[in-house]
């Protein structure tokens, strides 16, 4: 079976390795984060790639991908759309709805593309940390390709996160600790017991997966790209991962300029925004990240060390973009205006990109006209009450109604009625 041919290369220290099997990280200082290179980026590829371009979900990039369709799933992930919610706030504003995938968010591009790379390596069982979505998403996918998956949850993990990962069938580990702590455990299983591991960052396919949202922007945009695109950030892979897509698409020659990336953070969780300003001031990316303390209630991009902070870092600085931290009360804010302008009920991590998003027309970072795409990058659903607003919104919209007594043209009563 044909596959784009590709290597590992380190993102710190520049190592190459074109190993056949799978590989997670370079030796160099630690654990350093790889990154996956193809020879083929060039003319003769972009030859005829629109039109080889072709299916549905994000394997209608199948060429540009480094596994095979045939190991993908049934599912349907990405071809998700792009709402239009026009320029009410004198910039073009844009919605990639990404909380329209099978687990609901954006996390299956990477699951879908790192589980098939797993298949074609011959794994039968794969495990993840993860603060929830991650989790769901590759609980919901091993479930469809078959095989054995086994979720690493920090002790903190909203309950309708859990559920969704047991509804799948996954063996859930719970630690007794902090996602860093998931994430040590979830390595530790895979080097003991030979899994195949999905953490983010540390699988270098995770990114790959993710860039198939960048080449979605672009084609729906009629191979344009915006000239901005709000990525809430956490971990910094979805950052990165947008950052290898529109540099791969720039490169081939797809498109002819880089949208600039906005990193949204919580200003608790906030270690690539603070890092950010060193590195665009010319210094080298660090090799380990500025730890955060974050207190957040948007849990998805509550990392203490995020882990692809160099790609997220590198992101930034290839495509001239800017750091945005917001706070507990923007987040909540913007998350009810999402919600009741849009029709748009999503988790708070997707809030916190829509309150960068209010703070950059603000500040007038995107100036008047300017085309933004904003990522929401998961559901509502996954994270309903995060404020506990449920019993306040009752107390003050609803009013108690007591039923009317039962008539003769009433089901129940009709049930009750002696034959
Ligand atoms: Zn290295």
């Amino acid at each position: 079976m044909k596959r784009r041919n590709f290597h590992y290369v380190c993102m710190h220290c520049g190592a190459f390795d074109s190993a056949d099997g799978m590989r997670y990280v370079c030796a160099c200082e630690g654990a350093q984060n790889l990154r996956i290179a193809y020879d083929d980026v060039d003319v003769k590829t972009a030859r005829g790639l629109r039109e080889r371009i072709g299916g549905h979900g994000m394997w209608r990039y199948a060429p540009l991908l480094p596994a095979p369709q045939a190991f993908g799933s049934r599912l349907l992930v990405g071809g998700t759309p792009l709402l239009d919610c026009g320029d009410g706030d004198g910039v073009r504003l844009r919605i990639k709805d990404e909380t329209r995938n099978p687990s609901g968010s954006l996390k299956d591009r990477a699951t879908e593309l790192a589980v098939a790379v797993a298949l074609m390596h011959g794994y039968r069982h794969v495990v993840a940390a993860s603060t929830g979505n991650a989790g769901a998403s590759l609980a919901c996918i091993a479930a469809a390709q078959g095989i054995a998956a086994t979720i690493v949850v920090p002790r903190r993990t909203p309950s309708a996160k859990l559920a969704q990962i047991a509804a799948y069938g996954a063996e859930v580990v719970r630690v007794d600790g902090d996602y860093d702590d998931a994430f040590a455990h979830a390595v530790d299983m895979s080097r003991r017991d030979g899994v195949y591991c999905r953490n983010t960052g540390y699988n270098p396919f995770t990114r790959e997966g993710k860039k198939t949202c960048a080449f979605e922007i672009a084609e729906d945009l009629g191979w344009r790209v915006p000239d901005w695109v709000v990525v809430p950030t956490g971990d910094g892979n979805i950052l990165s991962g947008m950052a290898v897509g529109f540099a791969e698409l720039l490169a081939l020659g797809m498109t002819t300029s880089m949208p600039r990336l906005v990193a949204a953070q919580s200003d608790t969780s906030a270690s690539i925004a603070r890092d950010w300003v060193t590195v665009a001031s010319g210094r080298p990316i660090p090799s380990a990240p500025t730890p955060a303390a974050p207190s957040t209630v948007a849990d998805s991009i509550s990392v203490r060390f995020p882990r692809d902070h160099a790609g997220a870092l590198a992101g930034l600085r290839q495509s001239r973009g800017v750091a945005v931290t917001v706070t507990e009360n923007e987040i909540r804010r913007a998350s009810r205006h999402l919600a009741r302008r849009f029709g748009l009920w999503v988790e708070p991590s997707s809030a916190v990109g829509y309150a960068a998003f209010l703070r950059c027309v603000q500040d007038g970072t995107f100036h008047a006209g300017a085309s933004v795409v904003l990522l929401s990058t998961g559901s509502g659903l996954k994270h309903p009450d995060p404020w506990g607003d449920v019993n306040a919104a009752l107390g003050k919209r609803a009013r108690t109604r007591r039923p009317k007594p039962h008539d003769n043209g009433d089901t129940s009563a009709a049930l009750r009625r002696p034959q």
